[in-house]
């Protein structure tokens, strides 16, 4: 099939352009995601694990075998001003070097503060190894707080992930050790050179909000070419999303959706819950290619 016939079906679609699988912290494995996406009806998903991209080949080969179109994704950790905003990026080369670096040193810091998040917890209570944590995290080089979590399930100390970060692991809690992410603008600009389209993740869920003003989005827009906003997420209530859609069509941000699927790893996010509309879908598609990445 062309790919203006395939465009021109886009309409008719069921686009979910954030999920996550187990080689970052999903509970399904890149091929279990897609045969779910497929059971819910969605005609393309793009798989966005956190910090790496080691679950894209297995997604994309069932993704063919099963007519889901899966799209080359990633969250991205960053910060500002020392707050955590997640950077999605769609259509990067997935070898470039510079991209490649920043991620590995991203995913060193994950790796190397988990003896201290198993040293706090232990010392404020609830013993915990590194041992337990990494066996946890075996399928993923991008370990986090959510498999510390599940160790924690699993041991009886909380019901599930949620009560676990409430209670322990976010900010200001026993469990929680600040880690490296670079700055939000060093990785748009990464980003985009390796050819890849940027759009940031539920921008004003939990703490982002407090930075990503609308003169900083604007700025982000017009001196580092953000593409977009991911309005229609969870994190988000019916104010906010009519609020960021406003936004986004006054400073020319596209407005994209996704679910943010974990698996049963969050359960308020089941697959398909908040969708893309085919346009924008078509829109990021022409900007990667003219920017020489592949969707
Ligand atoms: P980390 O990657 O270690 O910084 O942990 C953050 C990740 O944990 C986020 O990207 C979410 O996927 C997940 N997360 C954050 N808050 C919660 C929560 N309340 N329940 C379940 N998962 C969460
Ligand atoms: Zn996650
Ligand atoms: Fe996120
Ligand atoms: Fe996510």
């Amino acid at each position: 099939m062309s790919q203006a016939c395939r465009l021109r079906h886009y309409w008719a679609m069921r686009i979910d352009l954030h999920t996550h699988s187990n080689i970052s912290d999903g509970t399904d494995s890149p091929a279990e995601l897609v045969l779910n996406a497929q059971a819910n009806y969605l005609d393309v998903i793009g798989l966005c694990d956190h910090d790496t991209f080691g679950g894209l080949d297995e997604a994309q080969r069932v993704g063919s075998q099963v007519g889901v179109r899966v799209v080359r994704g990633i969250e991205m950790s960053t910060q500002v001003e020392d707050i955590a905003v997640h950077l999605l990026g769609y259509g990067m080369d997935v070898t470039d070097q510079a991209l490649n670096l920043e991620l590995e040193r991203i995913r060193e810091s994950r790796a190397g503060r988990v003896a201290a998040i198993c040293e706090n917890l232990t010392r404020a209570g609830l013993p915990i190894t590194e041992e337990e944590v990494f066996e946890q995290a075996a399928k993923t080089p991008s370990v986090g707080r959510p498999h510390v979590a599940d160790v924690m399930v699993r041991k009886g100390y909380v019901a599930n992930r949620d009560e676990a970060f409430t209670d322990w692991l976010t900010a200001g809690k026993p469990g929680y050790v600040k880690r490296y992410a670079p700055d939000l603008e060093v990785a748009i600009d990464l980003l985009r050179k390796a050819g890849g389209a940027t759009v940031i993740a539920h921008p004003w869920g939990r703490a982002s909000r407090t930075v990503l003003t609308p003169e900083y989005l604007e700025i982000l827009k017009t001196d580092h070419g953000l593409d977009g906003i991911e309005v229609d997420h969870v994190e988000h209530d019916f104010r906010t999303q009519s609020e960021l859609s406003a936004l986004a069509d006054q400073i020319g941000l596209l407005r994209t959706g996704g679910s943010d699927y974990h698996g049963t790893g969050k359960l308020n996010n089941p697959l398909g819950v908040h969708l893309t509309r085919p346009s924008i879908l078509e829109e990021i598609e022409t900007r990667v290619m003219l920017r020489g990445g592949q969707l």
